[in-house]
């Protein structure tokens, strides 16, 4: 069978070009590599921006958004990795790990991953105590010592969810200042559990099958000196997910660049969501972008 669309990518802008897609009357199919939908917001706390809706988990988000997907007879295949794309043509072939699928058109919304410190110790206690995800390890975190890395939204929001379980946390950012939504650093700032570590680095994990202690780098004095802490929570911002498109245009950063239609250098093909160049990474936007490139899928096979 030859699609209309393809989507791949099952987070909020792939969940969102599926619900337009199906509801102009193509044939849609999503390819989502995990297990489960919603791609980043899976791993976010809490939502506190979705319009309509004061707060929510992100899993109960995503999970809202795939079972509104189904509901309108769209297939979605999970644990489907995409491994070799040929979107040149007028037919688009996707080889993944299952078989492979032709398409008349392709959306790409592959999102983002998780950017590593890229210190010593880092890959070796991945899992044992070093984590990129809040929602998964806070709960082995209960009445622990925690050191979150970062000073954007991410970094802080899920610095306040972990003080929840851990009986102490580590705030450490490289700089005075912050990228986080001021609302944001203004909460955890009156947060009795959070601790600040301004103008810090750190320079290794250290331990034995577990994270034990960090060394961290004063940026300014350059003085180094160690932390016991049993977790470290990296959150330092994220790389887009498109080594797999060779032939789409990217800019300096690996972003594909777009139009305001969300069309791509290749006919038949679009991009949604954080893995757009010039995307404001917020669940809403990339909702708005799988809308646009859907009702743009749609425009471009009835023309
Ligand atoms: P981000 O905003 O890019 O912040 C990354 C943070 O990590 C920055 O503070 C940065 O420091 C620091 N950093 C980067 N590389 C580092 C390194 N090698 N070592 C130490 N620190 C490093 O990333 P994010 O927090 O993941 O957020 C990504 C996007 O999603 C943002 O647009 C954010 O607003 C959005 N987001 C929104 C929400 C929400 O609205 N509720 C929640 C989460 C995320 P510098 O500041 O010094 O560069």
């Amino acid at each position: 069978m030859i699609y209309d669309l393809i989507i791949i990518g099952g987070g909020p802008a792939g969940l969102t070009a599926a619900l337009y897609g199906a509801r102009a009357g193509l044939t849609t199919l999503v390819l989502e590599k995990k297990p489960i939908n919603g791609g980043q917001i899976t791993s976010t706390s809490v939502v506190e921006n979705w319009p309509g809706t004061k707060s929510i988990s992100g899993m109960d988000l995503a999970n809202s958004m795939a079972e509104h997907v189904l509901s309108l007879g769209v297939e979605i295949k999970n644990m489907y990795e995409v491994q070799e794309v040929k979107l040149e043509g007028k037919i688009k072939k996707i080889k993944t790990n299952y078989g492979e699928f032709e398409s008349k058109t392709v959306i790409i919304a592959t999102g983002c991953s998780e950017k590593k410190i890229g210190v010593k110790g880092e890959e070796e206690l991945k899992g044992q105590g070093v984590s990129y995800c809040s929602i998964c390890d806070a709960p082995f975190t209960k009445g622990k010592t925690v050191a979150v890395i970062g000073g954007g939204n991410s970094a802080l929001e899920e610095a306040e969810y972990l003080s929840t379980f851990a009986s102490k946390v580590y705030l450490i950012h490289r700089r005075e200042e912050f990228r986080a939504d001021k609302v944001v650093i203004d909460k955890v700032k009156s947060n009795k559990k959070i601790e600040f570590l301004l103008n810090k680095t750190v320079s290794e994990i250290i331990g034995k099958n577990k994270v034990e202690k960090i060394r961290i780098k004063d940026t300014k004095s350059e003085k180094e000196s160690e932390l016991k802490i049993d977790f470290v929570f990296v959150f330092i911002g994220m790389d887009p997910n498109t080594e797999l498109f060779k032939e789409v245009k990217k800019d300096q950063n690996n972003y594909i660049l777009a139009d305001k239609e969300c069309s791509i250098n290749l006919k038949g093909v679009f991009v949604a969501g954080d893995v757009r160049s010039g995307a404001i990474k917020q669940v809403v936007v990339a909702s708005s972008d799988g809308a646009t490139a859907a009702l743009s899928v749609r425009n471009f096979i009835k023309h």
